[in-house]
């Protein structure tokens, strides 16, 4: 389905089958352990899914876990519905939002008396090819209950951006847990440790354009050092 529709819409730049296999869907379930200890019921959400990576996989082979991808296309959310009503997934649900709005929804309480909220409402967050750790932070710690975990699908640049993101994870007051080799690159899990200020997300846009602790690109950081 997804190399169908890719050539349709751009999903993803792998057009050869056997290749999609082992950078996408292998890919994707190389998060299976790092999942493996949720509970029946337990919660999951894809931020910038795209095509349904690493949601999609992971859904399908873990059917007791609730899965929501989140994209800003409506295009691609259209092609998630149709994924999901074509392999017949009942754990799962496409939106089509931008995480900074998505992230301050504190929900509304149900006629059976539960909040539909989606701010710090999931066990784990994760997202792959979104952007830099700094910028990613802010879009996917506020989705996570106190306790959750974030888990990015990162490539040679992981410990890079970690060190770029210190101040970013320190106000979101999010530890590094630790990083995951796997067979096709690594997975950088964060631990939430605090509530999310509500300073967090910022509006749209914003996290890319001037990541926290980053800045503006081209923008000089004061140095503090008199010059
Ligand atoms: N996770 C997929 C897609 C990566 S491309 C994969 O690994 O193949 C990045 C996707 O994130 C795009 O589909 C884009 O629409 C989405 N995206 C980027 N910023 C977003 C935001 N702020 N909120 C929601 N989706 C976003």
């Amino acid at each position: 389905m997804l190399m169908h529709a890719n050539t349709r819409m751009n999903l993803t730049a792998i057009r050869e089958e056997g290749e999609a296999w082992d950078k996408h869907i292998f890919d994707a379930l190389t998060l299976i352990p790092m999942l493996a200890e949720l509970e029946d019921g337990a919660s999951v959400i894809d931020i910038g899914s795209g095509g349904g990576l690493p949601g999609i996989p992971l859904a399908i082979v873990m059917p007791k876990v609730w899965f929501t991808l989140v994209d800003a296309t409506k295009k691609k959310i259209e092609y998630l519905d149709q994924v999901i009503d074509g392999l017949g997934l009942k754990n799962v649900r496409a939106i089509n939002a931008r995480a900074e709005q998505l992230g301050v929804d504190r929900g509304k309480r149900t006629p059976d008396g539960r909040v539909d909220a989606h701010r710090e409402h999931y066990d784990i967050a994760m997202a792959r090819g979104v952007g830099q750790i700094a910028m990613l932070a802010e879009l996917t710690v506020p989705f996570i209950k106190v306790g959750g975990l974030v888990l990015m699908t990162k490539g040679q640049r992981a410990q890079e951006e970690l060190d770029a993101a210190k101040a970013a994870l320190h106000l979101l007051h999010t530890n590094h847990a630790g990083t995951i080799e796997t067979p096709t690159g690594r997975v950088v899990v964060l631990e939430k440790q605090r509530k999310t200020p509500r300073d967090y997300p910022r509006r749209d846009g914003e996290p890319k354009r001037s990541p926290l602790g980053i800045g503006k690109k081209g923008e000089k950081k004061a140095m503090g050092n008199g010059q």
